[in-house]
């Protein structure tokens, strides 16, 4: 199935031609011994084009933490390929990889210790770019931490357990931000946050990919969040993509009988 380009204001001819920033091909990862593999991952395959925001929605242990893990490079594949901005990314430089390609997780803050200040955090981001000014490293920070809504001044010198939720998973994003990546992996970022912070995170990646251009990979196992933020829709169920297009038309032509017990839940949203 193939996935529509964003409508771009470039002749048709040129955006037919346009490289999808990320293609993953066959992708496939397996645990476990030869004998009893566990195949978390089962020959996946997608585009995403640049300004994209795909949603990945599955059930617990379906295999998007693995997907996500492998397209970071986190992990290495059992087999298939990643190509990025039209170059294959399986085996390359990560460092120079992950300039491009900056993910936050469910829980913010998990990787840094509780010493760390706000500062800390988005300083230890910038070292992935070398030649960067003192000057322009302090610049992005504040550039960073205004577009996830917070104010410099009152946060940098902040250690996490000053933070609420919401605010954590904000200076996670402004972390992202400073390296301003073409792809951000959102994997299950609102899952530790109260139902009434989840939709101003929501609303701030999509402001985040308005404002910048880049793309969204965001995974859940919530279909409303998936519908909400979504313009494309992979549906993973014991890791394989059993569904990919736009969102609506997936949720309007559920064809997998996992799908369409997970669209039962949709009107909920809309009650
Ligand atoms: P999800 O993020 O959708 O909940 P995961 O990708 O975390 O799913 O897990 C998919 C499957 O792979 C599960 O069966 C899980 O137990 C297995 N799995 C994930 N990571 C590992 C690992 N490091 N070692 C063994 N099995 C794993
Ligand atoms: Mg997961």
């Amino acid at each position: 199935m193939t996935i529509n380009t964003i409508p771009q204001t470039s002749s048709p001819v040129v955006a037919q031609n346009t490289t999808p920033l990320l293609a993953v091909e066959h992708l496939t990862r397996s645990f476990g011994s030869v004998t009893k593999p566990v195949l978390a991952v089962n020959d996946v395959s997608f585009n995403l084009e640049p300004g994209q925001i795909i949603a990945i929605v599955g059930e617990s242990g379906s295999g998007k933490s693995t997907l996500a893990r492998l397209i970071l490079r986190l992990l290495p594949a059992s087999s298939g390929t990643i190509t990025f901005e039209g170059e294959n990314h399986t085996s390359s430089n990560t460092r120079n990889y992950w300039r491009k390609v900056q993910a936050v997780f469910q829980d913010p803050f998990a990787a840094f210790n509780q010493f760390y200040s706000v500062r800390g955090v988005l300083l230890q981001a910038a070292r992935l770019v070398s030649g960067i000014s003192s000057g322009e490293r302090d610049k992005r920070m504040f550039e960073a931490l205004l577009s996830v809504g917070l104010d410099p001044e009152e946060m940098l010198d902040k250690t996490p357990y000053q933070l609420s939720g919401g605010q954590k998973q904000r200076v996670m994003i402004a972390r992202a931000l400073m390296l301003q990546p073409k792809l951000l992996i959102a994997d299950e970022p609102t899952s530790m946050l109260d139902a009434s912070l989840r939709v101003s995170i929501l609303n701030l990646l999509k402001d985040i990919r308005d404002k910048y251009g880049m793309s969204i990979l965001f995974i859940t196992h919530d279909i409303g969040q998936a519908y909400y933020v979504s313009d494309h829709l992979l549906v993973m169920y014991q890791g394989e993509l059993v569904e990919q297009g736009k969102t609506e038309e997936v949720i309007a032509q559920a064809k997998h009988p996992y799908t369409q017990r997970l669209m039962a839940d949709v009107p909920k949203l809309h009650g």
